[in-house]
């Protein structure tokens, strides 16, 4: 049991999932973990979360799966995206919602627990998302484990920390950033930390329309991104036809 997908981001993207979980089938995994957000954008929300279910050992929350259960949180997203989640809870039965309802915020797994899952950010801080070294410098100090993985960002992503102790401030400049090729192995060095973010299945934002997910090896020591193209006009389509904001649909052609 050392070899994970990891899947994030898949945003009721129906279409995206099913190409991930296609290459995924092809490339020797072990388990699958999902590190949120399945719903909210896109207009497969309970399809999406059936193949979760199905397919994945470790889920966690993301901030739109607990905005729609929870109405308070809802009330902080912008308008398409809460035009999405009012529109996702109204089409979801009570199943789903429960099923959503239940998940938690964090997992561990890996052996003696070395590997943490969180949605967006270990370490609460003045934003959630971290896309930068300064940003991930504070998030470190959440990390009390070899690897944390994150999402939130939508954009594939490695944040490599010096040394195991999350009480040790960091700088910026300690830090080093990798931006993932496809199938471009990161090596996970022993005595290090690691942030690391697989990006999103079903909507990417670092300019690549292909769904993004990884691979982490824990064998290995690697980290690895892949891209999967998916059929991008059929989920317009199915996200124009739910109705819902057509910005949803105009930015899965773009990945932005
Ligand atoms: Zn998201």
């Amino acid at each position: 049991m050392n070899r994970y997908a990891v899947i994030s981001d898949i945003h009721g993207n129906l279409y995206a999932l099913q190409a991930a979980i296609a290459r995924i089938a092809t490339l020797q995994i072990d388990e699958v973990i999902c590190l949120g957000d399945i719903v909210g954008y896109g207009p497969h929300p309970g399809e999406c979360l059936d193949l979760v279910v199905k397919y994945c050992t470790h889920v966690v929350q993301g901030n739109h799966d607990e905005a729609v259960v929870d109405p308070d949180c809802a009330d902080a997203f912008n308008g398409a995206a809460r035009e999405a989640i009012y529109w996702t809870r109204d089409v979801l039965g009570p199943l789903h919602l429960n099923a959503l309802n239940q998940l938690r915020s964090h997992q561990r797994l890996g052996p003696d627990e070395c590997v943490m899952c969180v949605h967006d950010n270990p370490y609460p801080g003045p934003t959630d998302y971290v896309h930068d070294k300064q940003i991930a410098a504070l998030a470190f100090r959440g990390v009390n484990t070899h690897i944390c993985l994150l999402g939130h960002t939508h954009v594939p992503m490695v944040f490599e920390a010096p040394g195991s102790n999350p009480e040790e401030e960091l700088t910026a400049a300690s830090l080093t950033a990798y931006i993932p090729g496809h199938e471009v192995d990161i090596r996970l060095e022993p005595g290090q930390r690691y942030i690391c973010n697989p990006g999103s299945v079903g909507q990417p934002r670092d300019c690549d329309p292909r769904a993004s997910f990884a691979v982490l090896d824990l064998s290995r020591q690697t980290f690895t991104v892949y891209r999967e193209e998916y059929d991008v006009a059929a989920a317009q389509a199915a996200t124009q036809q739910a109705g819902l904001p057509t910005i949803l649909a105009d930015r899965l052609a773009i990945g932005a």
